[in-house]
């Protein structure tokens, strides 16, 4: 099984995006640190093993899992249909939102409801369920982003309408930027997974499970203080 390998190469290898604050993001040593993964080291101190994070663009995540890249994908993960036919899910361990963040100033788009988005220029970031949300919307131009941190800036710049992004990345980059704000509606209601290969890693899958329950109770707690950094 996918455990007895882990155990056996002594690491367990987590694949992230680390531009998606307060789950993954890049710690004053440059180093990847957040809610996502304090749990992954976690799950690798209860399999007796080094964590290694492979940091990469959040579209290559699934398909470097599957390619053999990793053990694991944790990276603020929505469970979809589509992602499941390819992957196996965890339990959920948190519920997020996608929202639109605007310009304070003259905002572009009046409110966070499809109709409002309705042939703007919005940014989101590539492979997201926000890019899936936004493809769908009649007349939108929508700008794909590496890092949804990427399209904050641009719509700062005035290059873009407004941003789709999950609910803490979008508080995140309003909190750091004056000149946007967020509205409070949201668009979605998604769950966040972990992910491993599908149909390999049942045993590794039991243990993610276990470490989520355990963690379950500080859950608020750890979100609060990597939204504080
Ligand atoms: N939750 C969103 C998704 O799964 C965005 C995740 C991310 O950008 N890290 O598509």
């Amino acid at each position: 099984g996918a455990v007895d390998k882990i155990k056996e190469a002594g690491e367990l290898v987590l694949l992230t995006n680390a531009q998606f604050p307060p789950y993954e993001y890049l710690g004053d040593d440059n180093e990847p640190t957040g809610v996502d993964i304090e749990i992954a080291q976690k799950i690798a101190d209860e399999l007796g093993v080094e964590l290694t994070v492979v940091d990469m663009d959040f579209d290559g995540l699934i398909p470097a899992l599957n390619g053999g890249k990793g053990d694991f994908v944790a990276a603020g993960l929505t469970i979809t249909e589509e992602r499941q036919q390819s992957v196996d899910f965890s339990d959920e361990y948190a519920t997020s939102n996608q929202m639109v963040i605007v310009t304070k100033d003259d905002p572009k788009v009046a409110a966070a409801t499809v109709e409002d988005l309705e042939g703007k220029t919005v940014g989101v970031q590539l492979g997201t369920t926000g890019d899936l949300f936004m493809s769908e919307v009649e007349g939108a131009t929508v700008k794909q982003y590496k890092s949804a941190l990427e399209a904050g800036m641009d719509l700062a710049n005035g290059r873009l309408d407004a941003v789709v992004v999950d609910k803490l990345p979008a508080q995140s980059i309003v909190a750091n930027n004056d000149a946007l704000m967020v509205y409070d509606d949201v668009l979605t209601t998604e769950q966040y997974a972990m992910a491993v290969p599908k149909g390999q890693s049942a045993d590794l899958l039991e243990i993610i499970n276990k470490v989520l329950t355990d963690m379950s109770g500080e859950m608020e707690a750890l979100t609060q203080k990597h939204f504080d950094l």
